[in-house]
């Protein structure tokens, strides 16, 4: 998709600081985090967002929560805890259309979620 921003992400063509990467997947810190740890982790293969899952991509979208949490132990937050967190769709504020997990840690959360 050329005129995705995280598929431009992937391609290298904008920098992002990049905390880990794989055949499938990349994670990176967000450009505005919202805890003093923020993480995006996508799949390298464009889906818009979860309605996009299918048995030809689910391999792919599970592997983002794997990502997660060797991103959470690999920065030191695992046992302190995180938040997981995908945004899918206009009423819950996706804002960027390639699906991405928000990984949040490093204070307190609270919860619900406005
Ligand atoms: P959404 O609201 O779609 O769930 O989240 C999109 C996230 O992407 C936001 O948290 C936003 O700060 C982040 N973001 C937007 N543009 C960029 C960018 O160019 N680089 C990085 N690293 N993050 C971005
Ligand atoms: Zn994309």
């Amino acid at each position: 998709m050329d005129s995705c921003l995280f598929c431009k992400i992937i391609q290298r063509a904008i920098p992002a600081d990049i905390v880990y990467e794989d055949n499938a997947t990349l994670a990176f810190k967000d450009i505005r985090p919202q805890a003093p740890h923020h993480y995006l982790i996508i799949p390298k293969a464009h889906l818009k967002s979860l309605n996009d899952i299918s048995a030809d991509n689910r391999a792919g979208v599970a592997q983002l929560l794997e990502v997660a949490a060797r991103v959470a132990s690999e920065q030191g937050i695992a046992e302190t805890g995180y938040r997981c967190v995908v945004n899918n769709g206009r009423h819950a504020g996706q804002e960027v259309d390639h699906l991405h997990l928000h990984l949040l840690a490093g204070r307190p959360l609270t919860w619900p979620p406005g």
